[in-house]
């Protein structure tokens, strides 16, 4: 094992690239509450470490037009207090950790560790939002699906650094809620994010836990979108409706046994979260009259 590790503290999104081409086994730094574990533990010894949480252009967020652009130095605790608009990200992200890690914590973090249990992750696959990466040459966008490969495993080349992520900014409601042992501090047993879009007439919904990577529940959402009245939000939807595209949601989950939860249970949480999701929803766009 290595004993010593070289640390690189780039000022600038510039300066990063080039030493992220020079030192492609240095690991790039955010908040740490990922990185850190792993070396604290000793499951990690990187040949060096790039700290990216001095660089400006990684902090900023913009509306570009109909989309969002979301740096990914934003914290948690940021679109908490910035980012009021995107109800299902704010919910995920006031769910992640504690005060401490969300000051920390950042969603370019969550997408670089690549974990399905990463909560932000539902959120951005229901927005259907591509993943910026850059690197000397340029940047180049992926869809979320194509960024992220597997568990921990991501499209991202060596030489690559994750810029930010962007969406289309929805119009309708939507919500992310999450099973755990407990109400805080704790990972995810099953994750949901649904959001309905009004202009695309889409109900699009998320699962996190319940996978190698975060799912998307497509029969589900083509059921709903055929049954919602999409020029009377009033319209009244059955319960039969509600129960079956719950059913649904629970079939497109792919869980495993794990000390966390038993995959029947996880089935089962899908089942519930995607109830209640959907029922929160049909209650906002009656109220607000999202047309
Ligand atoms: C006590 C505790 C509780 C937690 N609770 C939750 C929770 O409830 N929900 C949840 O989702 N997560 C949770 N986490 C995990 C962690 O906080 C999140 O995954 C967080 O989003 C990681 O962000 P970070 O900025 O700290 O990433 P870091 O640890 O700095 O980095 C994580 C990974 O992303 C890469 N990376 C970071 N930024 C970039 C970039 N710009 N370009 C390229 N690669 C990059 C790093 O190289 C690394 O591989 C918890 C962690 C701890 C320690």
């Amino acid at each position: 094992m290595r004993s010593e590790m070289d640390v690189y503290v780039p000022r600038t999104l510039d300066e990063a690239l080039q030493q992220k081409s020079a030192h492609p086994d240095a690991i790039s730094l955010a908040g740490g509450t990922d990185v850190m574990v792993e070396i604290n533990f000793g499951r990690l010894r990187p040949a060096g470490i790039i700290d990216l949480t001095r660089i400006p252009e990684l902090r900023e967020w913009r509306r570009e037009d109909s989309h969002l652009f979301l740096g990914a130095g934003v914290t948690y605790s940021r679109i908490v207090r910035e980012l009021a608009d995107f109800v299902p990200l704010v919910q995920a992200s006031r769910s992640v950790g504690s005060p401490q890690i969300r000051n920390r914590g950042t969603v370019g973090g969550n997408l670089g560790t690549a974990s399905p249990a990463g909560d932000a992750l539902p959120v951005l696959a229901a927005y259907d939002a591509e993943v910026v990466l850059q690197n000397r040459r340029g940047t180049r966008s992926l869809p979320w699906h194509t960024f992220l490969q597997g568990p921990k495993k991501t499209a991202m080349a060596p030489d690559e650094l994750i810029r930010g992520t962007r969406w289309q900014v929805v119009n309708g409601p939507g919500s992310f809620s999450k099973i755990g042992t407990r109400n805080a501090m704790v990972i995810a047993v099953a994750g949901l994010c649904l959001q309905v879009d009004q202009d695309a007439r889409q109900v699009r919904v998320a699962l996190g836990s319940v996978g190698p990577t975060i799912l998307r529940a497509p029969e589900a959402e083509r059921f709903i979108a055929e049954r919602l009245t999409w020029d009377d939000p009033g319209a009244p939807v059955t319960d039969e409706v509600v129960a079956e595209f719950a059913e649904l949601v629970g079939r497109a989950a792919k869980p495993i046994d794990d000390v966390r939860g038993t995959a029947r249970y996880r089935v089962h949480g899908c089942t519930v979260l995607a109830g209640r999701a959907l029922r929160w929803a049909l209650e906002e766009r009656k109220a607000f009259k999202w047309l």
